[in-house]
């Protein structure tokens, strides 16, 4: 059976940047279920993984477009100091939970400190990543009309409600 649209996939993954960092993996866990043509994996992924069979191993590289963007620079921001009351020490690399401009929330990374300026990213911290997958298909089954109704995987590596 192929990997296609409103089949429910099981993969074995592991995800690197391009220095060869880990940034995800399902080694020594379940593998990953979820339904595909579903948008619940990234874009580039989902296109490379459609028409496989079960058994097949890929490696593949998805560049930021079809992965978590390109970093959009108007996301990059310097705010006041004062911003930041009541938090005694600001280093980069710190992250902090924000409200963006439809309410929802984010999280902001701190990219630089000055006397009385810090820089913040917003963009996703794989934002102009391109991402490396390893990738093993365990399984391909048809999913329940239930599953293809709640856009998610039930069962065994998916959803349990
Ligand atoms: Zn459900």
């Amino acid at each position: 059976m192929q990997v296609a649209k409103n089949r429910v996939v099981l993969i074995d993954y592991h995800l690197t940047d391009p220095q060869g960092k880990v940034l995800d993996s399902s080694r020594g866990r379940e593998p990953l279920a979820y339904l595909h043509g579903g948008g619940n994996i990234i874009p580039g992924l989902e296109e490379a993984l459609t028409g496989r069979v079960k058994g097949e191993a890929l490696t593949i590289t998805v560049a930021p477009a079809k992965a978590y963007g390109e970093k959009d620079p108007s996301m990059i921001q310097a705010v006041s100091r004062d911003a930041f009351k009541g938090i005694d020490k600001i280093e980069a690399g710190m992250q902090f939970q924000t409200q963006g401009p439809g309410g929802q929330a984010r999280v902001v990374t701190v990219t630089q400190v000055d006397a009385n300026e810090v820089t913040v990213d917003a963009n996703h911290p794989l934002a102009g990543v391109p991402l490396t997958f390893d990738v093993v298909i365990q399984d391909v089954r048809d999913a329940s009309d239930e599953e293809i109704q709640h856009g998610h995987v039930h069962g065994a590596g998916g959803h349990h409600h």
